[in-house]
């Protein structure tokens, strides 16, 4: 199987330690969670594996079916199939959102994808999303809320159709129908060749999309991996006992 591999990871920013020998495989077909307290490190990995430059890896590797993509730039990530939620400018005046993701779709495969092709794949999208037509013919992200950002990240995940996403849904401003947007979005993306990280700190995200592998990160390392009985035993439990467990 192919696989995303994280291997020994080691970040730093501005000279302090944050991800301290991150170890983590996510397999192409597989739903993974990520899950950790405020301040754990969750974030700071997903922005490493879509290549922030504002991190500086110390140590370690970041493997893309099985090649090392550490030192390389965001777009050429996208182009390897890993999906980065708005690597474009969030604000593009005069862009609708139909034709930005015409563009990162063929950014993603490095030439032109015909316009049938496109508008197939936009309109498969838009009926599981069960979103009307008429939003994709706006403006990008012109006064969006941060509920319709994450409609749009969405829509660019199933229209980009890349082989790993990792989507960090710790903002707690969400309301319920947008994780269930993203819900929808992943569990249809879900299929042999799709692996996905999901980076949550609440369990509730989990009611809707249940994954098959759920890891817990706390101090810039992952401390345990379990099924999704973790998740909900940290949601009765809350993450002190595991602290006191692995000696965090
Ligand atoms: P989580 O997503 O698990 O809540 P983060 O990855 O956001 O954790 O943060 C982990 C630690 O790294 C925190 O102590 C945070 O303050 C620090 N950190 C993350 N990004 C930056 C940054 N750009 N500058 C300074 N400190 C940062
Ligand atoms: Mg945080
Ligand atoms: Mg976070």
């Amino acid at each position: 199987t192919k696989t995303l591999e994280i291997r020994d990871l080691w970040v730093n920013v501005e000279d302090t330690p944050i991800l301290k020998g991150v170890n983590l495989t996510l397999p192409r077909g597989e739903v993974h969670a990520l899950m950790g307290p405020n301040g754990a490190g969750k974030s700071t990995l997903g922005k490493v594996i879509a290549g922030d430059p504002g991190y500086q890896v110390v140590k370690g590797q970041i493997l893309l079916d099985g090649e090392d993509v550490a030192e390389l730039e965001p777009d050429e990530r996208a182009r390897k199939g890993l999906f980065l939620a708005f690597q474009y400018p969030v604000e593009v005046p005069g862009v609708t959102i139909a034709n930005f993701l015409r563009l990162a779709l063929q950014a993603r495969h490095g030439k032109e994808v015909p316009l049938t092709e496109f508008y197939g794949k936009l309109q498969r999208a838009i009926e599981v999303l069960e979103w009307d037509e008429a939003y994709v013919t706006r403006y990008l992200n012109e006064g969006f809320s941060g509920g319709e950002k994450k409609r749009n990240e969405i829509l660019q995940l199933m229209v980009l159709e890349p082989s790993y996403a990792i989507l960090d849904e710790t903002d707690s401003g969400l309301d319920i129908d947008a994780l269930k947007v993203v819900a929808k979005g992943v569990n249809a993306m879900r299929g042999p060749e799709f692996g996905a990280l999901v980076i949550t700190h609440y369990q509730r995200l989990l009611n809707y999309i249940v994954p098959d592998v759920v890891h817990v990160m706390m101090d810039g390392r992952i401390v345990k991996t379990g099924d999704r009985e973790l998740a909900l035993e940290l949601e009765e439990r809350g993450y002190d006992w595991l602290k006191e467990e692995v000696g965090a």
